[in-house]
Formats: structure tokens, C-alpha cells, sequence
């Protein structure tokens, strides 16, 4: 359209006076639906996530929420809006509370009441994780923030299971769809957290200080963690020492006669991203809490739930890769320079398609990792996920920041700015490697999953070699894997200098292996070339002259 067509005027306060006339901007894009606009998450729900093609339904629903103007703007403004502390009432009273801007609430609500806290366990079954993780995906893909109470929510299930009196009290509020925010006892729903690190240390819980003495049936908690994200849960699995060593408690914010547990909000965190969650510094003074699991045995008790939550930073850096996709390749097919749309001309085109690789790996990872946690896991699956989390969680999120940035760039100067989506979308991917496992932690984690339990490496190769004899380059690769896995596999203690090394190449040929046997060829080709090839290239842009970009693209 010409801006004779749009009726321009002399009148300066009408949007159609010359200076305000808006060509060669993208429409918004709104209204649109999220799942079935995501080709990759379809397909590999189905490849790996163990779920039927007749199951969707809720996601298909799912995407028009999270797709609307409306959830859109919910996330814009929680963003803009971050929460705020009230640590006594107007009369002086302590009451630890704090207030979220009401489209928080209304984004936490929607996801609860799709079930993308506890789904897989409610309901469980072949599929069932993958079908949870694409909810939680869905939703985090356009609000980040709010995926930390949801996530956690998940996580604590497992580690809860080892206290069955617990269990049969907090497990029905935590699968309830309803989300009622406050403090209450007799709320139908519930949301956990957890409070491990303390300011002396954070990876290394064992230096935790906290002490937890015991009372009657419970315990009583004294001391300061110097992390506690979504502090208005209704309840928090907490590190203390006690007698007999490091122990793991359950300590709710509401009693169950209505009284409030000493839980002394001491400040919230002004973070660099995942404004919308609140990250507070908590004091427990004489807080009560009952042990869940065995005793000096806490750390086993709550790696249930930190296992789940590593899963959880994956899910969550891959949601955002693919917001980082869906928001640049819209803007440059709309986009015009120098004579032709973005999207055609060739450097672009091969940026667009290097992140959308990225945006599919992850994808097709996610939904992988996802099967292997469903209730009918057994001993290999078990093996599999035990060192397959830890290796993607050191990857994926690893690969997220770069990612964002890059596809912030995709829109120019609009990209830096907080209206559109992505300068957010910078600021958030940093924590999902920071959080539950900071990439050096994870990186160990992996050389001691391969001392302790030899087995785990044994399932992860057996997943790789599937796909064998599928690509030169991907065979190459894995051959040369294994002559540099030989004698991490003897002695890993001597290779900590060489984690992140081990690492990456184990990550890569994970997700080479995954998309050769599921992915069209323009996409494992491109991949297996540009991550695998002895031509690799350490940014984004770079994808060979052999590559299908239109191919790639289609799906994005
Ligand atoms: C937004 C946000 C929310 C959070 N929410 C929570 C929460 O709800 N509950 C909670 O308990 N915690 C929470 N955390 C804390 C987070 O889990 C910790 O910050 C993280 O585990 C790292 O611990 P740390 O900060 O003590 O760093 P440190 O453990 O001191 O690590 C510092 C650096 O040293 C490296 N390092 C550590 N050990 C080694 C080693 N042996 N060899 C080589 N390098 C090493 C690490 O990789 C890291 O780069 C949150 C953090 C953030 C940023």
C-alpha cells in the first residue's frame, strides 16, 4: 500500500500525516497459535516424546492462549511491573508477603489450570512428560517468569514421594489445575519451592549452615538462605543440618491452623532478568518443617527435585530459542532493505536458519530427555536420563544466551527494545545455567555420573549409535568420541580441566543423533555439517554453501 492509498493528510494529529505513516514495519504478531505454528515440537512430540497424534488437543488449546494479544501483553506488563516486597502491614505487623502485578497471576493461572505444573504425575503414562514439558514450553516460551513456581511445583513431587504421610497431604493440592495466590492453609491448590543455597555456599550445599533441631513430630529451623525464588509458595524443600548431618525438610508458609511459619522475607533480588518471579533472601527463625527423607541423607532426598528442575532449564532455554526463532523470522519476512525482504537475502537467511537449527536440536532434545521420565521408565531409561540431563542442561543452556542475542539482532534496533519480546528474552536465558547446576557443576557432574554409575555412559552411547551409518561426518565424529572417552572413562577425576570439552562433544552427538533419525535432511544435514564437520564455526551465520536454508526455514 502507498501512502496515497492510506489517505494521507495535513492534519498532524491524524495517524495518517506523513511523519506518522508506518511502512515496512512487521504486523504485531498476535493471535496467532503457538503449537501449530511449531512444526518441530509437533513432530517430535511424536518422535521421542512417546505421545499419540490423537493427544494434542490441549496443546492445540494451549497455543492460542499462550499465541494471544492478550497472554502476550499479560507478559509485557509482568515484566514491567516486578514484584514487590511487604515485609511488615501497615501496622507493624511482620507479614512477609509479596504483591504481583495481576498478569502474573493471570499468566501462573492459566498455566496451573493447564496442567503445565503436574500433569505428567496426575496423570501419568507413556507420553506424559513430553505432553507436560510442551505445556511448560508453551507457556515459557512467552512468559518466563512464572515457569519457576511452575517448574518447582513439578519437581518436588518425586522428593515428596519419600515422606508418604506428606505426600498424602500435599500431593492432591499440588495436582489441583486450581491457582488461588495468598497465603492459606485451606486453599484447594498449592505451589512448592526450594531453598538450598546460603551465602557461604551454593554448589557445595554441603557448606550449609542452616540447623534444624528437632521437636516433637517436626523440626525447628534456624538460619539464611541467600536464594528463595517464588517466595509466596505455599511450601519449600529446605537443606538444614541437624545430628545427623545435611537433611531435607518441608517447611510450609501456613500452619495448619491458620498461624503463619516464621518465613522473614529479608529482601528480594533485583536480578538482571526473570523480573516478573520474585528471588528473595528468606531468614527461618524457629520455622517449623518435617524431614523428608532419611536423615543426613538430604541431599539424596531432594536431587529427585533437582533433577527435574535441570530437565526444566532445558524445556525453558528451548522455549526461548524458539521465541527467539518465531519473533526474527517474522520480522524478516516482513521487513524490507535495500531493495528485498530480509528473509531472501542470503546472510540473513543463513542466520535465521542457524538459529532455527539450534531452536530444533533443542526441541528434539527436550522431548527425548522428556520420554525417559515418564512412570514407565526402566533400568536404561533411568541410565540415559541420568547423564543425558546433565550433558544437555550444560549445552542447551549454555547455548541460549548467544542464541537470543543473535536473534534480538534479526530485528535491528527494534530488537533492543523492551516493546518487542526479545530484549527480554536476552536477559532471561543466563539463569537457566546459573540455576540448578551452574555450567562448571554440571560439567563435573557428568565425569562423576560416569565414575559412580558406568552404566549411565553405556545407555547414552547405546541412544547416540542409533544413528550410525547415517552420515559420514556424524560417524567420523562419534569414532573420535569415543578414542577421547576412553580414558575419561578410566579415570574421569583426572579430566576436570577437560569437562566442558567431553561435554559438548557428547551433547552434540546427542542431538546429531536425534535429528539424523527424525528431522527432514535439510536439517540434520546442515547440523551434522556445521556442529559436527572439521569446518564447524563458532557463531551463528555461518551454515555451508551446502545447506538447505529454504529447507530449514520451512519449518521455522
Ligand atoms: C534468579 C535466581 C534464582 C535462584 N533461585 C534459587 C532458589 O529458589 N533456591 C535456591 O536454593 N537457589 C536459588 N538460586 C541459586 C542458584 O542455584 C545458585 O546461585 C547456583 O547454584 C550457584 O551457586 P553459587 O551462587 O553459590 O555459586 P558458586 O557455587 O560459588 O559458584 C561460582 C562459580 O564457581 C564455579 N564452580 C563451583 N564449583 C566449582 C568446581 N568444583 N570447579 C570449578 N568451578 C566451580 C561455578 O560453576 C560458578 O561459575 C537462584 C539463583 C538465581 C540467579
Amino acid at each position: 500500500m502507498t501512502a496515497n492509498d492510506a489517505g494521507i493528510t495535513a492534519d498532524p494529529h491524524s495517524a495518517n500525516y506523513p511523519t506518522h505513516y508506518v511502512s515496512n514495519q512487521p504486523p504485531p504478531r498476535v493471535d496467532i497459535n503457538e503449537y501449530l505454528l511449531n512444526i518441530p515440537l509437533q513432530e517430535h512430540l511424536m518422535n521421542f516424546g512417546g505421545v499419540s497424534a490423537g493427544a494434542t488437543a490441549a496443546l492445540e488449546a494451549t497455543g492460542a492462549v499462550v499465541g494471544s494479544a492478550k497472554v502476550q501483553d499479560d507478559a509485557r506488563l509482568a515484566h514491567k511491573n516486578p514484584p514487590i516486597l511487604h515485609t511488615h502491614s501497615k501496622y507493624g505487623q511482620r507479614i512477609d508477603e509479596v504483591e504481583y502485578h495481576p498478569s502474573y497471576h493471570r499468566v501462573l493461572g492459566q498455566a496451573i489450570a493447564a496442567g503445565a505444573h503436574t500433569s505428567a504425575w496426575e496423570q501419568p503414562g507413556k507420553g506424559a512428560s513430553a505432553l507436560r514439558a510442551a505445556q511448560f514450553m508453551l507457556f515459557a516460551q512467552v512468559e518466563p517468569g512464572h515457569a519457576c513456581p511452575i517448574s518447582m511445583s513439578h519437581a518436588a513431587v518425586e522428593s515428596i514421594g519419600l515422606a508418604p504421610e506428606l505426600a498424602g497431604e500435599w500431593l492432591p493440592r499440588l495436582y489441583s489445575r486450581n491457582y488461588s495466590p495468598g497465603l492459606s492453609a485451606d486453599k484447594p491448590g498449592a505451589l512448592f519451592g526450594m531453598a538450598m543455597t546460603e551465602k557461604q555456599g551454593g554448589s557445595d550445599v554441603r557448606a550449609n549452615t542452616t540447623r534444624a533441631v528437632p521437636a516433637a513430630d517436626h523440626f525447628l529451623l534456624t538460619g539464611h538462605k541467600w536464594f528463595c525464588s517464588a517466595p509466596m509458595s505455599d511450601a519449600f524443600l529446605v537443606l538444614a543440618q541437624d545430628d545427623s548431618g545435611l537433611g531435607c525438610f518441608l517447611v510450609p508458609r501456613v500452619l495448619s491452623g491458620g498461624e503463619r511459619n516464621p518465613f522473614l522475607i529479608q529482601r528480594l533480588k533485583d536480578k538482571l532478568g526473570n523480573r516478573s518471579n520474585a528471588s528473595s533472601e528468606v531468614e527461618f527463625a524457629n520455622t517449623v518443617g518435617w524431614r523428608i527423607g532419611d536423615p543426613g541423607r538430604g541431599v539424596r532426598a531432594i536431587m529427585g527435585m533437582v533433577g527435574r528442575t535441570r530437565l526444566d532449564c532445558i524445556l525453558g532455554s528451548a522455549a526461548g530459542m524458539r521465541q527467539s526463532v518465531a519473533e526474527a523470522t517474522w520480522h524478516a519476512r516482513y521487513r524490507r532493505a535495500f531493495g528485498a525482504r530480509l528473509v531472501d537475502q542470503p546472510a540473513m537467511s543463513n542466520v535465521l536458519a542457524d538459529l532455527a537449527l539450534e531452536s530444533e536440536a533443542a526441541t528434539a532434545v527436550s522431548m527425548r530427555l522428556s520420554r525417559a521420565f515418564d512412570d514407565d521408565a526402566g533400568p536404561s531409561e533411568r541410565a540415559f536420563r541420568r547423564l543425558a540431563t546433565a550433558v544437555t542442561k550444560y549445552w542447551v543452556c549454555k547455548r541460549g544466551p548467544n542464541h537470543a542475542y543473535e536473534a534480538m539482532e534479526c530485528l535491528g534496533g527494534n530488537g533492543y527494545i523492551e516493546d518487542f519480546p526479545l530484549a527480554m528474552r536476552y536477559r532471561e536465558q543466563p539463569v537457566m545455567a546459573i540455576w540448578e547446576g551452574t555450567g562448571n557443576v554440571i560439567a563435573l557432574d557428568v565425569l562423576r555420573a560416569m565414575a559412580t554409575d558406568p552404566e549411565s555412559v553405556e545407555a547414552f552411547l547405546a541412544e547416540v549409535r542409533l544413528a550410525s551409518g547415517n552420515h559420514r561426518i556424524f560417524d567420523d565424529f562419534i569414532a573420535r568420541l569415543m578414542e577421547q572417552l576412553a580414558p575419561v572413562r578410566q579415570s574421569p577425576q583426572d579430566f576436570a580441566g577437560q569437562a566442558r570439552t567431553v561435554v559438548e562433544r557428547m551433547a552434540l552427538a546427542l542431538q546429531a543423533s536425534l535429528l539424523l533419525r527424525a528431522a527432514p535432511p535439510a536439517v540434520s544435514d546442515a547440523f551434522v555439517v556445521s556442529r559436527l564437520g572439521p569446518d564447524r564455526s563458532f557463531n551463528y551465520g555461518n551454515l555451508p554453501p551446502s545447506s538447505d536454508l529454504t529447507g530449514i526455514l520451512a519449518r521455522a
